[in-house]
């Protein structure tokens, strides 16, 4: 597809036309000043010419988040973000609801369990511990291809009763990917017929080595629905968490991960994002995947409007121009104008790579020739 003409190609470099038209012969290929080339052909004749490309994505107008890093000293522990995986039936379900019993503030808050995609708990030691609610194996690697990893420690579940299915293996093979921390926790040890021990041994046959067969993956035998050894993982949790010195900095503008994101009938585009950095506040302007907005409320996992949330905390987000996708980062940015000026590059930029390439694009692809 063509993507500049010439001569337009010229003006951006000061050269003359008439001197790109006879290096394109050299190359074999006839054309007028005022044909369109392709993007490539363009790039060879910038090259040639001795000039630098510079694309508006990279300078111009996206969000340089790997150049703005965080100072050893404003860092402050965060919660670990936890994932749990494993098998059909296994007891991810139960055992998100079981833990999710163990915080010790949900019953003072008064609030109902509402559910947002993650949780936070704080568990009796004080500590707290995020747990997300919805990723499943397919969002926890789509998360991941589109960049987005917000997992530190990934729960493997598996059935004592069961052993290893096409599933556990799966997860083991995400985890293993992610480069994530997994803890092993061998579930439904009330169970006739459970048999632990079996499971550790078939899970050397997958290079996961737990604890009590001398490796270092961590193990544990639970129940989620006797509810029996919940301390025991949590302990481990919290283990693993202290291993990976997890920080960041609460006191800068806000960057979180959309966990996932609806149109709500009465309350429209709302997104639940996990902070990552920075506190999010109630009236920050932000830029979301290819939408912006202002925060019109945030509302945590109790159902409970908050003023703001710090790393490591879910909250939905109230106050979108539509709604992002799951893995969209969050960012809080100066004023609107910079928001919606992100925005619609980004909507842009994708639209050109849903639609053929027309010459109405050489704007955004060669923004200045120096
Ligand atoms: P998921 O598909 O992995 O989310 O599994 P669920 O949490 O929905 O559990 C599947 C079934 O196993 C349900 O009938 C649960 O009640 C049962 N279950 C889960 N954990 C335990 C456990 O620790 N012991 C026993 N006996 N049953 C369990
Ligand atoms: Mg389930």
């Amino acid at each position: 597809p063509e993507v500049i003409t010439i001569q337009e190609l010229a003006n951006r470099m000061a050269e003359k036309g008439s001197d790109l038209v006879k290096s394109l012969f050299k190359l074999g290929m006839m054309v007028t000043i005022n044909e369109a080339i392709d993007q490539d052909t363009a790039e060879l004749l910038v090259e040639e010419f001795g000039h630098k490309i510079t694309r508006v994505s990279d300078s111009d107008v996206e969000i340089d988040h790997d150049a703005d890093v965080d100072a050893d000293e404003t860092m402050s522990p965060r919660a670990p973000v936890v994932t749990i995986m494993g098998h059909v039936d296994h007891g991810k379900t139960s055992l998100l609801d079981a833990l999710r019993g163990t915080d010790v503030v949900a019953g003072e808050a008064g609030g109902i369990t509402q559910h947002i995609g993650a949780y936070q708990v704080q568990v009796p030691s004080g500590d707290k511990i995020t747990f997300l609610d919805t990723p499943g194996h397919s969002a926890f690697t789509e998360m991941r291809a589109r960049g987005a990893n917000v997992t530190d420690i990934v729960i493997l579940v598996v059935a004592a009763d069961d052993g290893l299915m096409p599933q556990t293996i799966e997860a083991i093979n995400h985890t293993k990917a992610a480069g994530v921390p997994m803890i092993v926790a061998i579930n439904k040890v009330d169970k006739e017929g459970a048999n632990p021990q079996k499971i550790r041994e078939r899970l050397l046959e997958h290079e996961v080595i737990v604890e009590a067969m001398s490796g270092e993956v961590q193990d544990v035998e639970v129940s989620a629905l006797k509810k029996i050894n919940l301390e025991g993982l949590v302990d481990k949790i919290l283990l693993q968490a202290e291993l990976l010195e997890l920080k960041a900095n609460p006191d800068r503008a806000a960057e979180a991960v959309v966990i996932e994101a609806k149109l709500d009938k009465g309350r429209g585009p709302v997104a639940t994002v996990l902070v990552q950095r920075g506190t999010l506040k109630r009236g920050d302007i932000f830029v979301v995947g290819e939408q912006s907005g202002k925060v019109r409320a945030l509302i945590n996992d109790k159902g409970k409007q908050v003023p703001s949330a710090g790393p490591s905390e879910p909250v939905e987000v109230l106050g979108l121009t539509g709604v992002p996708s799951a893995g969209d980062k969050l960012t809080v940015v100066e004023n609107e104008q910079r928001a919606r000026e992100v925005a619609d590059y980004r909507r842009q930029k994708a639209l050109e790579k849903r639609t053929t390439m027309a010459p109405t694009n050489i704007d955004t692809m060669f923004s200045s020739l120096a």
